[in-house]
């Protein structure tokens, strides 16, 4: 399976200013030495070695990710903001033109997981089929509720495809298109589902948001490194710092430093940082990947975990 990362944001949709755009250019300048600008070729080298944080930027869209299957059937998890580019991708990829079908998968309902809905092109095409599955019974009542009049002008029965809904009751295995897939309960306000994707070839996908784990919770940790073990790729919430992490107990989101202990410890082999602060800046976001990476190495040196923070247009096979 593919992974695509369509909406990398926690709590709200942030997007960069002019004023930060400003100061990347800046930046760049004072990086840039006569001999880099020589020619197309220097200016393409310097630019694809500059940080993420100055030639580019992590992404400002909320919880959408994209997984693309082997048979190239489509699973998408959550509807953040992200959500949006994601449907105008398949149209142009020509999926979902009125005669296809894919599912969603709902790790909770609170906004920044669902706003992107009603800016889903592929919703509106007759014809189209829509799969939605959760842990959550109710799932179908709470897309409902955030398509009320006095919220937005359309409806939900005014969306034209055709919604189908799916339970997944926790710790049950169903097949999606394919893949294995179990839900497990994580601490969060309201309550949250982290989700396991298992392919025929035993590789294994994790997706682990909107959940917390701090100090008090790595006593009773066991089952949740039963459930980890091994993965692939484990997406995890690393909304906080540490020290964050540490003043805002029961906010339903962990830390960088949990995360990799967490990682380590379950044999994980790629730990996906994820659901960025909304006031952390690209530059904050180099740095608390570099913090993460070094923290890493000196808890586990000869450990192989790989740890990249999730970007707006990251991809990863699995
Ligand atoms: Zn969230
Ligand atoms: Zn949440």
């Amino acid at each position: 399976m593919l992974i695509r990362f369509w909406g990398v944001r926690g709590s709200l949709a942030t997007a960069i200013t002019a004023k930060q755009v400003e100061a990347k250019i800046r930046k760049v300048l004072e990086l840039a030495s006569p001999a880099d600008i020589l020619s197309r070729e220097a200016i393409e080298n310097f630019v694809s070695n500059l940080p993420l944080s100055l030639r580019g930027t992590y992404g400002g869209n909320t919880t959408c990710v994209e997984i693309q299957t082997s048979e190239n059937k489509t699973i998408v998890i959550d509807a953040g903001t992200g959500l949006r580019a994601l449907g105008n991708a398949l149209l142009s990829r020509g999926k979902m033109q009125g005669k296809d079908d894919m599912a969603f998968i709902f790790t909770h309902s609170h906004w920044d997981h669902i706003q992107g809905l009603m800016f889903f092109i592929p919703l509106f095409i007759p014809g189209n089929t829509i799969n939605i599955h959760s842990c959550f019974t109710d799932i179908e009542a709470r897309l409902r509720y955030q398509m009320v009049t006095t919220h937005f002008p359309l409806t939900f029965d005014e969306l034209n495809a055709t919604k189908k809904f799916n339970h997944i009751p926790e710790g049950e295995t169903q097949d999606i298109y394919g893949l294995s897939v179990s839900g497990k309960a994580v601490r969060h306000p309201g309550g949250c589902y982290s989700y396991k994707f298992k392919q025929p070839n035993g590789k294994t996908f994790i997706f682990c948001s909107d959940a917390e784990f701090n100090l008090e919770t790595l006593e009773d940790i066991g089952p949740y490194i039963d459930y980890f073990f091994g993965a692939d790729v484990l997406v995890f919430d690393t909304q906080y710092t540490f020290e964050e992490s540490l003043q805002k107990i029961d906010w339903g989101h962990s830390s960088a430093a949990i995360a990799t202990d967490i990682a380590i410890k379950s044999e994980v082999k790629k730990l996906v940082l994820y659901h960025h602060d909304p006031s952390y800046d690209d530059a904050k976001m180099d740095s608390v990947t570099l913090q993460a990476i070094k923290y890493k190495s000196m808890m586990a040196p000869n450990h192989p975990l790989q740890i990249v923070s999730a970007y707006e247009g990251l991809e990863i096979e699995v």
